[in-house]
């Protein structure tokens, strides 16, 4: 599985604008649209097995803290959250990852981290 990412800047305010806050980037597989809103977030803390370990290790600079067994992840100082999609061009579905939250007193911001295709079919 690839990581399709360039790391990027997405968003930068008060917390009421990243509540609201999507955006929109490229299917890996098949360049259609895909959007993405901050509201579908599931925090990278929660995730157990299979397809989401295998992205977790191609993130680079992801930082992960394990207590006991339990593990907390970190981008660029930031909580980290997936999102999932099913492209509705070509049905590829899409994670993508992402640093979110408070980054200064009433400052956050969102990063993404990584951007993959999970059926990994070849294009066409
Ligand atoms: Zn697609």
């Amino acid at each position: 599985m690839k990581n399709h990412n360039i790391k990027k800047k997405l968003f930068d305010g008060d917390q009421e604008d990243l509540i609201k806050f999507g955006w929109s980037t490229l299917c890996p597989h098949c360049k259609a649209k895909i959007s993405f809103k901050t509201s579908d977030a599931i925090s990278l803390n929660q995730a157990r097995g299979g397809t989401l370990e295998m992205v977790i290790e191609k993130i680079p600079k992801l930082m992960i803290i394990a207590l006991g067994d339990v593990r907390f992840f970190k981008f660029e100082n930031l909580p980290v959250y997936y999102f999932t999609h099913e492209c509705s061009n070509c049905s590829e579905k899409i994670i993508l990852v992402a640093g979110m939250g408070e980054y200064q007193p009433t400052r956050f911001l969102l990063i993404t981290a990584g951007l993959f295709s999970v059926n990994n079919r070849p294009c066409s």
